[in-house]
């Protein structure tokens, strides 16, 4: 059974001729012990999402059900409030109380339930060991870093023992280093505690580093979902293809097509390529990842020949401009290139079209 399941879920903010639709019939699943992404652009969604399945924004139609309990369901009028929802939050901001110690801070919602105080001291102690924060219990907010603020509002969602923790970008106050740690942290401990999780994030990096699976929301429906190799391997349709990676775009003509292979023209140049958007047209929109481009400096096959504009050097690599910003193409050099004339070819299994 999936210890989360949503059906069909509409929602808009306002009512009558003003009202918004938000989300647009967002079905999701999620399995006991996994982890999804719930990534998007801004305003796409994400959190409307959240917050409703969280019980703090009430949907139009549709249904969300958590284990076998259905706890919202439009057609039956079924609206369990946020509190007995019994769901892990965990907000962009910490949203810690200030004026009360880490030890306080997690304790505060058992205490609202009225557990016996030694139990409460059990489990804050317990939940507090097992995100490293054993030693910071009498420390109060300020007194502790962004990384350890964060994990201490991990501390307070995961107390109850919720069978389905929610996070909101809940890594996107930290800065980059911290964030990339704070990541590898949030994995190993949703894996180590067996947890089901649903996190927002807009960065798909984070998300697919941190996730089993990936739903893509655009516009308040679901544009694709998979795991992160899926994902990334086989977008189905343009705007996946540029959500997940890093991209150079060309404007092409189809002269031909067989299946899913294609030759389209760009710039007066032949190229081989794959359809993999279902709705192509004439004019086609050619994707390829800035790794699979490869540099030449001979002619080649299924190549572009362009001059070196620039080199921005990466730490572990360059990138390399070829042409002019905005239409020209991207690639990785392991070194910086000498100023000249390049083919950049770009394999027809590599060249998308859409
Ligand atoms: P995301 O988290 O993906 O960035 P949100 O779910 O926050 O997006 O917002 C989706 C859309 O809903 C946006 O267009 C936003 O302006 C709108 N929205 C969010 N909250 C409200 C609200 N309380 N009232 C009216 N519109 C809202
Ligand atoms: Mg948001």
């Amino acid at each position: 059974m999936s210890d989360l399941s949503v059906k069909n879920l509409t929602l808009e903010y306002g009512s009558g001729a003003s009202a918004n639709p938000i989300l647009k019939g967002v079905s999701m699943e999620l399995q006991r012990g996994e982890v999804v992404a719930l990534l998007g652009p801004s305003g796409s969604g994400k959190t409307t999402l959240l917050r409703a399945v969280a019980g703090l924004e009430s949907p139009k139609t549709g249904s969300i059900q958590i284990g076998d309990r259905v706890i919202f369901d439009g057609a039956k009028n079924i609206e369990i409030p946020a509190e007995h929802r019994n769901l892990g939050l965990v907000f962009q901001s910490y949203a810690l109380w200030p004026h009360k110690t880490v030890n306080e801070n997690v304790a505060y919602g058992l205490k609202l339930r009225k557990m016996p105080a030694a139990e409460i001291a059990v489990k804050v102690k317990e939940v507090l060991n097992q995100l490293g924060l054993g030693h910071l219990g009498e420390r109060y907010p300020h007194q502790l870093s962004g990384g350890q603020q964060q994990r201490v509002a991990i501390a307070r969602a995961l107390v109850y023992n919720p069978p389905v923790i929610l996070l909101d970008e809940p890594l996107s106050n930290l800065d980059a280093k911290l964030r990339e740690e704070a990541r590898a942290f949030l994995r190993e401990l949703i894996v180590r505690l067996n947890l089901s999780a649903l996190m927002v994030t807009h960065d798909q990096d984070e998300a697919m580093a941190i996730s089993d699976r990936i739903l893509l929301l655009n516009n308040g429906v679901i544009e694709q979902q998979g795991t992160p190799q899926s994902m990334y391997e086989t977008p189905h349709t343009l705007f996946t293809a540029e959500f997940m990676g890093s991209n150079n775009k060309l404007h092409g003509r189809v002269l031909q097509r067989d299946g899913d292979k294609a030759v389209i023209e760009v710039n007066g140049r032949q190229l081989n390529a794959t359809v993999r958007g279902a709705n192509m047209s004439q004019d086609a929109t050619a994707i390829i990842r800035v790794e699979k481009v490869r540099i030449s400096q001979t002619p080649s096959a299924n190549a572009i020949e362009l001059p070196l504009t620039t080199c921005m050097y990466l730490g572990n690599r360059w990138e390399c401009l070829f042409g002019h910003a905005g239409e020209g193409i991207r690639a990785y050099a392991p070194q910086r290139l000498e100023a000249g004339n390049y083919w950049l070819q770009l394999d027809a299994d590599k060249l998308w079209l859409y």
